[in-house]
């Protein structure tokens, strides 16, 4: 089934407004490169926008009611925010769920060592990368260290162009023919992505003299011991900033589109959205890349606490009541999708493919060897999305994930689904995904924002 490609029908307002999200987009993904600066910045956009903070209203014991605006966070890592609807909480909520975390390199926590004169810093990759994409390439260095005594400190270096940057070195092709030889999944180890920080000595006649440099630097520009990298979390991350992707500037280059790019769209649809009668509520996960575990990835119970917390501020909690809450509840599960890739067609099927400028695309499933793993979202709610979108004319289109058994991939879609929710994947198709720097168009970016405006007003 042939999709009309949206760039065909833009209007000139519609290529304006287009255009400024885009600029807002690469704007966000520029700056935000961890999960809690997402985090950060999803709660300056709620506070902005008369979003409240679900602790302070608990702490405060002041009531919740339909019209209102709140947000809770989970550890600086992961959020909600909710607008409360005119209807009971108990019919259901819309709600467009996207993850936050990205595949990056993570600092260890004995990391830094001194070999040949020089300084580095041991990494284990986080989340699924081809390895060797990782090497030969400006990383910055973003996170948090938390100190013994109560304070922290924020870390970002590398985005300014005034800033240094840092890197996996990689053997010269001059002498590479063995290494040219070894399959691509061990061509670079993990265990070799460690991080060239230093090369140049402290004055004395002591051992590993360029290390010592590299924690004097560190102690001096943020009061950090050594023993502090025990309570940090530090992220390798791609340096620079989203740009704009070929002559015509019809797509973006950027770090982490996956998924970022269904985050930024979900806040962009959620901040304008109008008062409504289904509560409207967008969640931002960490933790989705390494199987949704931990406290903040979508396995933990914050998300249905934080449903039973507003309930009990609107004065009709109950077991039940959360229960119904949730079962009642639909969601997009907004994660990026395969685009099709000419280059790499025998991968993929060609007419269950994800194409650039025909919208986010919807994975009734996902999963691997059958299907294995994966939430099969209903034929009537997809026919319940399909009129609501037709009717608002948004671009989309259905795909799948690579040609069967080729592969696969999972979302938080199952985890949601065991509510008894109706749950579909529904995301922008990316090129490159899991690459340090992934494509997508500026088409599908702009559709993904109204269809998640339609899908919070309307579902
Ligand atoms: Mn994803
Ligand atoms: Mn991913």
């Amino acid at each position: 089934m042939e999709r009309t490609n949206a760039w065909k029908h833009y209007r000139e307002e519609q290529l304006r407004e287009l255009t400024e999200i885009g600029e807002r987009y690469k704007a966000y993904i520029s700056t935000c490169k961890t999960e809690r600066e997402c985090t950060a910045e999803a709660i300056s956009m709620a506070k902005a926008n008369g979003y409240r903070d679900l602790a302070e209203i608990i702490a405060n014991q002041e009531q919740i009611l339909p019209g209102d605006k709140v947000y809770a966070q989970n550890m600086g890592k992961a959020i909600l925010l909710l607008q409360i609807g005119t209807a009971p909480m108990e019919q259901g909520m819309n709600i467009v769920g996207a993850h936050i975390d990205s595949p990056r390199l993570d600092i260890k926590p004995n990391p830094l060592y001194e070999e040949a004169g020089m300084a580095y810093l041991d990494t284990h990759y986080y989340g699924g990368i081809k390895k060797y994409q990782w090497t030969c390439r400006p990383l910055a260095l973003h996170g948090t260290v938390a100190k013994k005594d109560g304070t922290k400190i924020e870390i970002a270096i590398g985005e300014d162009e005034h800033d240094p940057v840092f890197g996996v070195t990689e053997l010269l092709v001059h002498l590479s023919g063995e290494m040219m030889k070894k399959q691509a999944a061990v061509v670079i180890e993990g265990e070799n992505l460690d991080i060239l920080v230093g090369s140049r000595p402290v004055e004395g006649d002591g051992k590993d003299l360029v290390r010592q440099g590299i924690l004097n630097i560190l102690h001096d520009t943020y009061g950090m011991e050594e023993e502090d990298f025990l309570s940090a979390e530090l992220e390798m991350v791609p340096a620079g900033k989203a740009r704009d992707f070929g002559f015509d500037r019809s797509m973006i280059m950027g770090y982490a589109q996956d998924d970022r790019v269904c985050a930024y769209t979900a806040l962009e649809a959620m901040m304008r959205l109008p008062a409504g009668s289904r509560t409207a509520a967008c969640l931002l996960v960490d933790k989705e890349e390494i199987g949704s575990v931990g406290a903040t990835g979508m396995q933990s119970a914050f998300f249905e606490d934080m449903v039973a917390e507003v309930l009990e501020r609107m004065g009709c909690y109950s077991e039940l009541a959360l229960r119904r809450t949730l079962r009642f509840s639909r969601v997009l599960s907004a994660d990026v999708s395969v685009a099709f890739d000419p280059l790499y067609a025998s991968a993929m099927d060609a007419k269950n493919s994800a194409y650039f400028g025909k919208g986010p695309s919807f994975n009734k499933y996902v999963g691997s060897r059958g299907k294995g793993g994966s939430n099969d979202a209903n034929a009537e709610y997809i026919a319940l999305l399909r009129g609501m979108l037709d009717r608002h004319q948004v671009a989309y289109q259905f795909s799948e994930i690579g040609k069967v058994d080729q592969g696969g991939g999972g979302t938080i879609a199952y985890i949601l689904a065991k509510y008894g929710m109706q749950v579909i994947d529904c995301g922008v198709p990316v090129l490159n995904m899991h690459a340090p720097w992934e494509i997508t168009s500026k088409a599908d970016v702009y559709e993904a924002v109204k269809a998640f405006h339609v899908f919070l007003a309307e579902g």
